[in-house]
Protein backbone atom coordinates (compact mmCIF):
# COMPACT_ATOMS: atom_id res chain seq x y z
CA UNK A 1 0.00 0.00 0.00
CA UNK A 2 1.19 3.28 -0.51
CA UNK A 3 4.19 1.66 -2.07
CA UNK A 4 5.42 1.60 1.15
CA UNK A 5 7.17 -2.21 2.18
CA UNK A 6 5.93 -3.36 5.48
CA UNK A 7 8.50 -4.86 7.40
CA UNK A 8 7.06 -5.42 11.24
CA UNK A 9 4.87 -8.27 10.83
CA UNK A 10 0.68 -8.05 12.39
CA UNK A 11 0.30 -7.55 15.96
CA UNK A 12 -1.14 -10.90 17.20
CA UNK A 13 -4.69 -11.08 17.31
CA UNK A 14 -6.19 -11.00 20.88
CA UNK A 15 -9.55 -11.44 21.67
CA UNK A 16 -9.47 -9.28 24.84
CA UNK A 17 -8.99 -6.39 22.51
CA UNK A 18 -12.99 -7.12 21.86
CA UNK A 19 -13.98 -5.62 25.27
CA UNK A 20 -16.41 -8.59 26.32
CA UNK A 21 -18.83 -7.82 29.42
CA UNK A 22 -17.22 -9.88 31.92
CA UNK A 23 -18.70 -11.17 34.10
CA UNK A 24 -22.08 -11.03 32.33
CA UNK A 25 -25.34 -9.87 34.31
CA UNK A 26 -27.65 -12.15 36.86
CA UNK A 27 -30.71 -10.72 36.15
CA UNK A 28 -33.85 -11.58 38.48
CA UNK A 29 -37.28 -11.97 36.92
CA UNK A 30 -40.31 -12.50 38.66
CA UNK A 31 -42.49 -15.21 36.80
CA UNK A 32 -45.19 -16.80 37.86
CA UNK A 33 -44.85 -20.54 37.45
CA UNK A 34 -41.72 -19.95 39.41
CA UNK A 35 -43.10 -17.33 42.10
CA UNK A 36 -46.24 -19.50 43.00
CA UNK A 37 -43.90 -22.07 44.03
CA UNK A 38 -41.49 -20.13 46.05
CA UNK A 39 -38.64 -20.85 43.62
CA UNK A 40 -36.53 -17.29 42.38
CA UNK A 41 -35.29 -17.34 39.06
CA UNK A 42 -32.35 -15.56 37.96
CA UNK A 43 -31.36 -15.45 33.94
CA UNK A 44 -27.64 -15.23 33.58
CA UNK A 45 -27.34 -13.08 30.52
CA UNK A 46 -24.39 -14.74 28.89
CA UNK A 47 -26.15 -13.16 25.39
CA UNK A 48 -24.85 -9.80 26.66
CA UNK A 49 -20.88 -10.64 26.69
CA UNK A 50 -20.47 -9.46 23.10
CA UNK A 51 -22.60 -8.41 20.13
CA UNK A 52 -20.85 -10.76 17.32
CA UNK A 53 -19.42 -13.71 19.20
CA UNK A 54 -22.32 -14.01 22.06
CA UNK A 55 -23.01 -16.16 24.97
CA UNK A 56 -21.04 -19.68 25.16
CA UNK A 57 -19.53 -18.66 22.23
CA UNK A 58 -17.63 -16.35 23.37
CA UNK A 59 -16.43 -18.21 26.17
CA UNK A 60 -15.69 -21.25 24.05
CA UNK A 61 -13.65 -19.49 21.17
CA UNK A 62 -11.74 -17.21 23.38
CA UNK A 63 -9.15 -19.85 24.60
CA UNK A 64 -8.93 -21.36 21.34
CA UNK A 65 -8.68 -17.77 19.50
CA UNK A 66 -5.50 -17.29 21.96
CA UNK A 67 -4.54 -20.59 21.67
CA UNK A 68 -3.82 -20.06 18.08
CA UNK A 69 -2.54 -16.81 18.01
CA UNK A 70 -0.04 -17.69 20.47
CA UNK A 71 1.01 -20.73 18.54
CA UNK A 72 1.25 -18.30 15.35
CA UNK A 73 -1.98 -20.00 13.27
CA UNK A 74 -3.58 -17.59 11.48
CA UNK A 75 -6.44 -19.81 9.87
CA UNK A 76 -9.51 -21.25 11.86
CA UNK A 77 -10.87 -24.56 9.93
CA UNK A 78 -14.49 -25.17 11.75
CA UNK A 79 -17.54 -27.86 10.95
CA UNK A 80 -21.55 -26.88 10.94
CA UNK A 81 -24.55 -27.04 10.32
CA UNK A 82 -26.41 -24.49 7.49
CA UNK A 83 -27.71 -22.64 10.61
CA UNK A 84 -24.59 -23.17 12.98
CA UNK A 85 -24.20 -20.22 15.63
CA UNK A 86 -20.84 -21.58 16.04
CA UNK A 87 -20.07 -20.77 12.15
CA UNK A 88 -21.43 -17.53 12.65
CA UNK A 89 -19.47 -16.85 15.84
CA UNK A 90 -15.88 -18.02 13.97
CA UNK A 91 -16.57 -16.15 11.35
CA UNK A 92 -17.08 -12.99 13.30
CA UNK A 93 -14.16 -13.69 15.30
CA UNK A 94 -11.89 -13.98 12.34
CA UNK A 95 -13.25 -10.53 10.45
CA UNK A 96 -12.71 -8.90 14.03
CA UNK A 97 -9.40 -10.34 14.72
CA UNK A 98 -7.68 -11.17 11.46
CA UNK A 99 -7.90 -14.75 11.18
CA UNK A 100 -8.86 -16.19 7.52
CA UNK A 101 -11.85 -18.99 8.57
CA UNK A 102 -13.06 -21.90 6.64
CA UNK A 103 -16.17 -23.39 7.68
CA UNK A 104 -17.26 -26.66 6.85
CA UNK A 105 -20.87 -27.56 6.14
CA UNK A 106 -22.90 -30.33 6.51
CA UNK A 107 -24.82 -30.82 3.03
CA UNK A 108 -23.25 -30.55 -0.55
CA UNK A 109 -26.99 -29.96 -2.00
CA UNK A 110 -26.47 -26.43 -0.32
CA UNK A 111 -23.30 -26.05 -2.88
CA UNK A 112 -25.23 -24.38 -5.74
CA UNK A 113 -28.49 -22.80 -3.73
CA UNK A 114 -28.73 -19.18 -2.76
CA UNK A 115 -26.89 -19.55 1.10
CA UNK A 116 -29.63 -18.74 3.89
CA UNK A 117 -29.16 -15.38 6.14
CA UNK A 118 -27.01 -17.37 8.38
CA UNK A 119 -24.54 -18.85 5.76
CA UNK A 120 -25.01 -15.40 4.18
CA UNK A 121 -23.28 -13.77 7.69
CA UNK A 122 -20.31 -16.22 7.76
CA UNK A 123 -19.55 -15.42 3.90
CA UNK A 124 -19.86 -11.47 4.28
CA UNK A 125 -17.22 -11.81 7.28
CA UNK A 126 -14.67 -13.34 5.09
CA UNK A 127 -15.56 -17.24 6.17
CA UNK A 128 -14.66 -19.71 3.17
CA UNK A 129 -17.74 -22.03 3.17
CA UNK A 130 -16.69 -25.68 1.94
CA UNK A 131 -19.54 -28.00 1.99
CA UNK A 132 -19.66 -31.54 2.23
CA UNK A 133 -21.94 -34.89 1.79
CA UNK A 134 -23.56 -35.77 5.22
CA UNK A 135 -21.69 -39.02 4.68
CA UNK A 136 -18.51 -37.67 4.90
CA UNK A 137 -19.66 -35.13 7.19
CA UNK A 138 -20.13 -37.50 10.15
CA UNK A 139 -16.74 -38.96 9.28
CA UNK A 140 -15.01 -35.25 9.64
CA UNK A 141 -12.84 -36.38 12.40
CA UNK A 142 -11.31 -39.74 10.64
CA UNK A 143 -7.68 -39.07 9.49
CA UNK A 144 -8.25 -39.50 5.74
CA UNK A 145 -11.34 -36.64 5.45
CA UNK A 146 -8.99 -34.42 7.66
CA UNK A 147 -5.88 -35.36 4.93
CA UNK A 148 -7.93 -33.95 2.49
CA UNK A 149 -9.19 -31.03 4.07
CA UNK A 150 -5.26 -30.27 4.89
CA UNK A 151 -4.37 -30.92 0.64
CA UNK A 152 -7.09 -28.15 0.19
CA UNK A 153 -7.04 -25.74 2.50
CA UNK A 154 -3.51 -25.59 3.84
CA UNK A 155 -2.13 -24.72 7.34
CA UNK A 156 -5.16 -24.22 9.86
CA UNK A 157 -6.19 -24.98 13.50
CA UNK A 158 -9.32 -27.10 14.13
CA UNK A 159 -11.56 -25.95 15.91
CA UNK A 160 -14.38 -29.36 16.25
CA UNK A 161 -17.88 -28.74 15.86
CA UNK A 162 -19.71 -26.76 18.18
CA UNK A 163 -16.19 -25.58 19.46
CA UNK A 164 -16.87 -28.18 21.92
CA UNK A 165 -12.91 -29.06 23.20
CA UNK A 166 -11.25 -29.06 25.96
CA UNK A 167 -10.01 -25.30 25.81
CA UNK A 168 -13.91 -24.46 25.44
CA UNK A 169 -14.54 -26.07 28.97
CA UNK A 170 -11.81 -24.79 30.58
CA UNK A 171 -13.27 -21.45 29.40
CA UNK A 172 -16.47 -22.17 30.51
CA UNK A 173 -15.72 -22.92 34.06
CA UNK A 174 -15.44 -19.24 34.33
CA UNK A 175 -19.31 -18.97 34.10
CA UNK A 176 -19.35 -21.50 36.83
CA UNK A 177 -17.42 -19.35 38.67
CA UNK A 178 -19.26 -16.46 37.95
CA UNK A 179 -22.27 -18.06 39.60
CA UNK A 180 -20.61 -19.43 42.89
CA UNK A 181 -22.42 -18.31 46.43
CA UNK A 182 -22.09 -14.91 47.26
CA UNK A 183 -23.00 -13.22 50.89
CA UNK A 184 -26.73 -12.46 49.40
CA UNK A 185 -27.30 -15.69 46.64
CA UNK A 186 -27.15 -18.94 46.48
CA UNK A 187 -28.19 -20.14 43.42
CA UNK A 188 -29.16 -23.94 43.74
CA UNK A 189 -29.46 -25.05 40.55
CA UNK A 190 -27.34 -23.86 37.07
CA UNK A 191 -29.73 -24.79 34.07
CA UNK A 192 -28.33 -24.53 30.22
CA UNK A 193 -29.37 -25.80 26.86
CA UNK A 194 -26.53 -28.27 25.70
CA UNK A 195 -26.18 -28.90 21.80
CA UNK A 196 -22.36 -30.62 21.69
CA UNK A 197 -22.37 -30.00 25.87
CA UNK A 198 -18.91 -28.38 26.20
CA UNK A 199 -20.39 -25.83 27.94
CA UNK A 200 -22.08 -28.05 30.21
CA UNK A 201 -18.85 -29.87 30.99
CA UNK A 202 -17.20 -26.52 31.81
CA UNK A 203 -19.88 -24.66 34.10
CA UNK A 204 -20.32 -28.03 36.52
CA UNK A 205 -16.65 -27.94 37.17
CA UNK A 206 -16.54 -24.14 38.14
CA UNK A 207 -19.74 -23.92 40.33
CA UNK A 208 -19.20 -24.23 43.87
CA UNK A 209 -19.84 -27.41 46.41
CA UNK A 210 -23.27 -26.27 47.18
CA UNK A 211 -23.91 -26.19 43.73
CA UNK A 212 -25.36 -28.06 40.53
CA UNK A 213 -25.43 -28.00 37.21
CA UNK A 214 -28.27 -29.60 35.41
CA UNK A 215 -28.31 -29.65 30.92
CA UNK A 216 -30.56 -30.05 28.78
CA UNK A 217 -30.44 -31.21 25.61
CA UNK A 218 -31.95 -29.66 22.17
CA UNK A 219 -31.07 -32.75 20.10
CA UNK A 220 -33.18 -36.36 20.35
CA UNK A 221 -30.35 -38.56 21.43
CA UNK A 222 -31.66 -42.22 22.66
CA UNK A 223 -31.08 -43.92 26.37
CA UNK A 224 -28.73 -42.75 27.78
CA UNK A 225 -28.51 -39.79 26.05
CA UNK A 226 -24.97 -39.87 23.86
CA UNK A 227 -24.38 -36.83 25.61
CA UNK A 228 -23.99 -38.05 29.35
CA UNK A 229 -20.53 -39.78 27.74
CA UNK A 230 -19.59 -36.91 25.78
CA UNK A 231 -18.89 -34.48 29.04
CA UNK A 232 -17.95 -37.07 30.97
CA UNK A 233 -15.27 -37.22 28.03
CA UNK A 234 -14.54 -33.49 27.79
CA UNK A 235 -14.06 -33.10 31.40
CA UNK A 236 -11.66 -36.22 31.25
CA UNK A 237 -9.80 -34.16 28.36
CA UNK A 238 -9.98 -30.94 30.19
CA UNK A 239 -9.84 -31.40 33.81
CA UNK A 240 -8.23 -34.96 33.64
CA UNK A 241 -12.06 -36.13 35.53
CA UNK A 242 -15.31 -35.59 36.62
CA UNK A 243 -15.82 -32.72 38.21
CA UNK A 244 -18.92 -30.80 39.80
CA UNK A 245 -22.42 -31.84 40.32
CA UNK A 246 -24.27 -32.43 37.29
CA UNK A 247 -27.11 -34.37 35.26
CA UNK A 248 -29.25 -34.38 32.02
CA UNK A 249 -32.77 -34.07 31.39
CA UNK A 250 -33.69 -35.44 28.06
CA UNK A 251 -37.22 -34.74 27.86
CA UNK A 252 -37.33 -31.23 26.06
CA UNK A 253 -35.80 -31.53 22.78
CA UNK A 254 -39.19 -31.45 21.23
CA UNK A 255 -38.43 -33.55 18.67
CA UNK A 256 -35.04 -32.99 18.20
CA UNK A 257 -32.64 -29.99 17.15
CA UNK A 258 -34.10 -27.40 15.40
CA UNK A 259 -37.71 -29.21 15.76
CA UNK A 260 -40.67 -27.37 17.76
CA UNK A 261 -44.15 -28.18 19.12
CA UNK A 262 -47.22 -25.99 19.07
CA UNK A 263 -46.52 -26.09 23.20
CA UNK A 264 -42.95 -24.82 23.20
CA UNK A 265 -44.11 -22.04 20.34
CA UNK A 266 -46.86 -21.21 22.78
CA UNK A 267 -44.45 -21.10 25.59
CA UNK A 268 -42.35 -18.86 24.02
CA UNK A 269 -44.89 -16.27 22.66
CA UNK A 270 -46.06 -16.05 26.09
CA UNK A 271 -42.72 -16.08 28.05
CA UNK A 272 -41.52 -13.08 25.44
CA UNK A 273 -44.99 -11.56 25.78
CA UNK A 274 -44.87 -10.99 30.03
CA UNK A 275 -40.97 -10.31 30.09
CA UNK A 276 -39.90 -7.76 26.43
CA UNK A 277 -37.43 -10.35 26.21
CA UNK A 278 -37.16 -12.07 22.58
CA UNK A 279 -35.73 -15.82 22.89
CA UNK A 280 -33.23 -17.37 20.96
CA UNK A 281 -35.51 -20.52 19.94
CA UNK A 282 -33.60 -23.31 19.04
CA UNK A 283 -31.97 -23.46 22.37
CA UNK A 284 -33.26 -20.69 24.89
CA UNK A 285 -36.47 -21.46 24.12
CA UNK A 286 -36.36 -25.26 24.95
CA UNK A 287 -34.52 -24.51 27.90
CA UNK A 288 -36.97 -22.31 29.71
CA UNK A 289 -40.02 -24.31 28.70
CA UNK A 290 -37.89 -27.20 30.28
CA UNK A 291 -37.39 -25.33 33.97
CA UNK A 292 -40.98 -24.41 34.06
CA UNK A 293 -41.98 -27.65 33.35
CA UNK A 294 -40.07 -28.71 36.11
CA UNK A 295 -41.21 -26.12 38.69
CA UNK A 296 -44.73 -27.59 37.42
CA UNK A 297 -43.84 -30.64 38.61
CA UNK A 298 -41.88 -29.82 41.59
CA UNK A 299 -38.42 -30.34 41.18
CA UNK A 300 -37.20 -27.47 42.36
CA UNK A 301 -38.17 -26.89 46.60
CA UNK A 302 -39.62 -24.00 47.52
CA UNK A 303 -37.47 -21.09 48.63
CA UNK A 304 -34.54 -22.34 46.03
CA UNK A 305 -33.15 -20.55 43.31
CA UNK A 306 -32.54 -21.20 39.91
CA UNK A 307 -30.74 -19.77 36.91
CA UNK A 308 -31.01 -20.12 33.17
CA UNK A 309 -28.00 -19.42 31.52
CA UNK A 310 -29.41 -17.51 28.26
CA UNK A 311 -26.60 -18.34 26.12
CA UNK A 312 -27.46 -17.15 22.36
CA UNK A 313 -29.86 -14.44 21.15
CA UNK A 314 -32.22 -14.98 18.24
C1 LIG B 1 -24.11 -23.41 20.69
C2 LIG B 1 -25.23 -23.07 21.59
C3 LIG B 1 -25.58 -23.87 22.71
C4 LIG B 1 -24.98 -25.24 22.95
O1 LIG B 1 -23.76 -25.24 23.63
P1 LIG B 1 -22.92 -26.59 23.74
O2 LIG B 1 -21.68 -26.20 24.44
O3 LIG B 1 -22.66 -27.05 22.33
O4 LIG B 1 -23.72 -27.60 24.49
C5 LIG B 1 -26.57 -23.43 23.55
N1 LIG B 1 -27.22 -22.26 23.30
C6 LIG B 1 -26.94 -21.49 22.24
C7 LIG B 1 -27.73 -20.24 22.02
C8 LIG B 1 -25.95 -21.86 21.35
O5 LIG B 1 -25.69 -21.08 20.28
Amino acid sequence: MDGVTRTAPDPLPDPRALRPRLPSPLQEIDDEPFARRGIRLLLKRDDLIHPDLPGNKWRKLEPNLRAAAAAGERALLTFGGAYSNHLRATAAAGRLLGFATIGVVRGDELAGAPLNPSLARCAADGMHLHFIDRSRYRRKSDPDVLAALHDRFGAYRVIPEGGSNSLAAQGCTELGRELRETPDTLVDTVAVACGTGGTLAGLAAGLGPRQRALGLPVLKGGCPHFLQETVEELQRAAFGGPRGDWRLDDRFHCGGYARRTPELDAFADAFEDRHGLPLERIYVAKLLYGLTTLAEEGAFAPGSTVAAVITGTP
